[in-house]
C-alpha cells in the first residue's frame, strides 16, 4: 500500500509510538496527584509541553494541551470572544477548515469573510482597506482567523503580513498551523499572531491530541469547567500518553523539516508526468505551497472515480478534504479560489510525509495514469 492522505492523517512515527509506551507503562498516573506516580506522569506532560513551545519558538507555559486542532481552534476562538465580553467580529478566511469556520459561526458574534484571491492567498488589500474603514464601536475588536497552510491545496497563506495589519488595527490574529507544523518552519514571534492552533496527528503524533499557543497577555478564558488543569484553560486530566507521543512527534518532525522540504522536487516531477500525459490542471502550482501536497484536477475524471480507482491499484488518497469523514463534497477552498465546477469535481489530494519513499511518487504518477486511460476508453475519448 502507498500512504498518500498524510493531510488526514500521518502515520505514527516511532518517536512517538516509544514515547506513548513509555507513557502507559507509567501505571497509574494522574499528573494532578502529588505523589510520586502523579509526579512522574507530570514530568512527562511537561517535557512534552517544552517540546511543542521549542518546536514554535515559545515558552512552554504558553502551551496548553488540548484534545486535538479542532478543540484548539474552538478554545482561542470562543476563548477570545468570552475574554473581550463578546465585543468583537470574527473575520474568516473563505478557505479556514471547518473546524475554524463552524467554530466561528457558533461563536455568537458577527463573522466576516476574509476572501481569497484565484492564487489560493488571502487578499491582503481587502483585508487592509476593511480594517482602515473599522468601526470599532460597532464592531467591536477585529479578530482575523487564517490558517498558514490549507489543508486541500498546501498553500501557505501570508499571515505574517495579515498579522500585521491586524496588530495595527488594535486587532486579534487566530493562527491555525495544524497543516502548517513539521511541514515549515513555525514560530509564534515572527508570525506575530496572537494564537495558534496545533495538532499532533498530522505529524506522526496520535490521533486526539493538539494544543493551542497563546501570546502571554493575549484575551483567553476557558471554555469548559472543571479541575481546573492546564493553568484553568482547559480543564480535564490530561491525556498523558498522547500528550507524550505528540511531544516525541512534534520534536521530531521539526528536526525532519528539511527532510519533508526535499519532497518538494519529487512531488513536482510527478505533476510534470501527470500535466503531460494526463492533461492535469495542478491547484496553486504558482503559489507558495507546502512540498509534500499536490491537488490536482482532470475536468471529467471525477473525483470518487478517481480516489476509488487509485484505493484499488493500494494508493490511499483523498477528493477535496477528508477530514469531514468521507463525505465527498465540492471543496469550499476551491470554490473560493475561483474554479469552475468541472475542477472542483475532479479535484484530488495527494500529500505525503515523513514516512514517504521517492518512488512513491512514481506509483501514484503510473497508477492515476492508467486510471486514467481506462476511464477515457470506457468513455471512447
Ligand atoms: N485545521 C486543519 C487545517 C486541519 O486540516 C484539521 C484536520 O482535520 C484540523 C484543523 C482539525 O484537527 P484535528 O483533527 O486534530 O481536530
Amino acid at each position: 500500500m502507498i500512504y498518500a492522505d498524510y493531510n488526514a492523517t500521518a502515520p505514527l512515527r516511532p518517536q512517538a509510538r516509544a514515547a506513548m509506551l513509555a507513557a502507559l507503562d507509567l501505571g497509574p498516573a494522574n499528573p494532578s496527584s502529588v505523589h510520586r506516580a502523579g509526579r512522574a506522569a507530570r514530568a512527562v506532560v511537561e517535557k512534552a509541553r517544552a517540546e511543542a513551545g521549542a518546536a514554535i519558538g515559545s515558552r512552554a507555559e504558553d502551551i496548553v494541551f488540548t484534545s486535538g486542532g479542532t478543540e484548539s481552534l474552538a478554545l482561542a476562538i470562543q476563548g477570545a470572544v468570552a475574554a473581550l465580553d463578546g465585543a468583537a467580529t470574527l473575520i474568516v478566511s473563505a478557505i479556514e477548515h471547518e473546524a475554524a469556520s463552524k467554530a466561528a459561526a457558533h461563536a455568537g458574534v458577527p463573522v466576516e469573510t476574509a476572501y481569497v484571491l484565484p492564487t489560493g492567498q488571502v487578499d491582503l488589500d481587502d483585508l487592509r482597506a476593511r480594517l482602515a474603514a473599522w468601526d470599532r464601536g460597532l464592531k467591536g475588536t477585529p479578530i482575523l482567523v487564517l490558517m498558514l497552510a490549507n489543508n486541500e491545496t498546501g498553500i501557505l497563506q501570508p499571515v505574517q503580513e495579515a498579522a500585521a495589519l491586524l496588530r495595527e488595527a488594535g486587532g486579534l490574529t487566530i493562527c491555525d498551523a495544524v497543516q502548517a507544523l513539521g511541514k515549515v518552519p513555525v514560530n509564534a514571534a515572527l508570525l506575530g499572531v496572537d494564537y495558534i492552533a496545533l495538532s499532533a496527528h498530522k505529524i506522526g503524533g496520535p490521533q486526539g491530541v493538539g494544543a493551542l499557543w497563546h501570546r502571554a497577555g493575549a484575551p483567553l478564558k476557558a471554555v469548559q469547567y472543571g479541575g481546573g488543569q492546564e493553568r484553568g484553560l482547559r480543564s480535564g486530566t490530561e491525556n498523558v500518553a498522547g500528550i507524550a507521543g505528540f511531544g516525541a512527534a512534534v520534536s521530531e518532525s521539526v528536526r525532519e523539516l528539511p527532510r519533508y522540504a526535499a519532497l518538494g522536487p519529487h512531488r513536482d516531477a510527478m505533476e510534470a508526468r501527470l500535466k503531460a500525459e494526463g492533461g492535469v490542471t495542478v491547484i496553486g502550482e504558482a503559489s507558495p505551497r507546502l512540498a509534500g501536497v499536490s491537488n490536482f484536477a482532470r475536468p471529467g475524471f471525477r473525483a470518487e472515480t478517481q480516489v476509488m480507482a487509485l484505493d484499488l491499484a493500494g494508493i490511499c488518497v483523498s477528493a477535496g478534504s477528508a477530514c469531514s469523514s468521507g463525505k465527498v463534497k465540492r471543496s469550499l477552498v476551491l470554490m473560493a479560489m475561483g474554479a469552475d465546477d468541472a475542477l472542483a469535481e475532479s479535484a484530488i489530494r495527494t500529500s505525503f510525509g515523513w514516512n514517504t519513499q521517492p518512488e512513491d511518487f512514481r506509483h501514484v504518477a503510473d497508477a492515476w495514469l492508467q486510471a486514467h486511460q481506462r476511464a477515457s476508453s470506457k468513455l471512447g475519448a
